[in-house]
């Protein structure tokens, strides 16, 4: 439930909703907005009796909230929420696009120091390689795990790159949190909630990429558990779904952006690489996504992407790479000025 408060509504008047909420064995989220003040209800099972409510000054609205979230929903927070890591690295605050580049794993010193200072003078500022990597089978690379955090450790401070990294495991969301500035939730692991909700304690934003089938509800609803934990910062990332056709890896859902625009305040981004599994195709699908409305994009590029330990087929080379970047570029400024 969500109680919309008066604009002229007083601190009292908050205060003595957020006690009636509490009473009834609830949790009240407040959400302070531009023009009026709202409270949000969590922790009910079910339909929540606004019988309490009706006497109380100050209250304009009472909003039952059907879905499965609602902290992440647009219901209990109107504004776009941005992520910002610096003040010229904002993801999702409509004002610039973010590009998100490396290769699927972090392989080793030389790989990574040869990628990353590539993508730097390229204009990169967000390094992706994954250390702790899920593979379907296990005699695939597992990557390197610790040692792939050192590397990373040694290019951040080396390059001033950020570094987006997968954390699998809910006991190392400490050791991957020292290193990487975005931790992130695999397809794989989207409805893992021990991890989801041992991430939303971590400092660090999260990139919650969506299950290999999950629908936007599901989506969503891990999403919730991050924010229950009490951190707002996290970016979904759409990375394509399983469907019927093997034409592509997945079915990019371009669709969902603009979707979870209007049901959601958080940041979306799109994984051309992982939606399509083909590297012809990461740019087309990487210029529609600004189109559809993505925040940004996350690319996999590898500096010798036939001899890539895993997602060789999807990884590009750096000057393809360097051609996608200015294209988005581009494209996203045009998009920006006219559309
Ligand atoms: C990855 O980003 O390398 C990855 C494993 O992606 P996904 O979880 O989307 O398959
Ligand atoms: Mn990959």
């Amino acid at each position: 439930m969500l109680i919309v408060m008066h604009h002229k509504a007083t601190d009292e008047d908050i205060q003595r909703v957020k006690d009636t909420i509490e009473r009834l064995g609830y949790r009240p989220v407040v959400i302070p907005g531009a023009e009026r003040t709202a409270i949000g209800i969590i922790g009910n099972q079910g339909w929540v009796d606004d019988t309490p409510f009706q006497e109380l000054p100050g209250i304009r609205e009472v909003i039952h909230v059907t879905k499965p979230y609602k902290l992440v929903s647009r219901d209990f927070h109107p504004e776009d929420t941005m992520v910002r890591l610096a003040d010229d690295i904002e993801i999702g605050s409509g004002r610039s696009f973010t590009i998100i580049a490396g290769p699927c794993a972090v392989e080793s010193r030389e790989q990574m120091f040869k990628v990353a200072n590539a993508l730097s003078e390229t204009g990169i500022r967000l390094l992706r390689g994954g250390a702790f990597k899920p593979r379907t089978s296990p005699h695939s690379f597992q990557g390197l795990r610790e040692e792939g955090l050192r590397i990373l450790a040694e290019v951040k401070a080396a390059t001033g790159l950020k570094v987006v990294t997968e954390v699998m495991n809910p006991e190392h969301v400490e050791v991957v949190e020292d290193v990487a500035d975005i931790l992130q939730i695999g397809a794989r692991n989207m409805q893992n909630y021990d991890l989801l909700i041992e991430v939303g304690k971590a400092k660090k934003p999260v990139l919650l990429k969506r299950g290999l089938a999950a629908t936007v509800d599901e989506w969503l609803s891990s999403a919730e558990y991050i924010l229950v934990q009490g951190s707002v910062e996290v970016i979904l990332c759409e990375r394509g779904i399983r469907t019927y056709e093997r034409a592509t890896r997945n079915t990019a859902d371009l669709s969902v952006i603009p979707l979870i625009k209007e049901v959601s305040h958080l940041p979306v981004i799109f994984d051309p690489s992982h939606a399509t599994g083909k590297r012809s195709l990461v740019r087309p699908m990487a210029l529609a996504s600004v189109m559809a409305g993505a925040d940004g994009v996350m690319i996999e590029v590898h500096p010798e992407p036939d001899r890539a330990l895993s997602d060789a087929g999807q990884s590009i080379d750096l000057q393809s790479f360097r051609e996608i970047y200015q294209a988005l570029n581009k494209l996203w400024e045009f998009k920006r000025n006219n559309l």
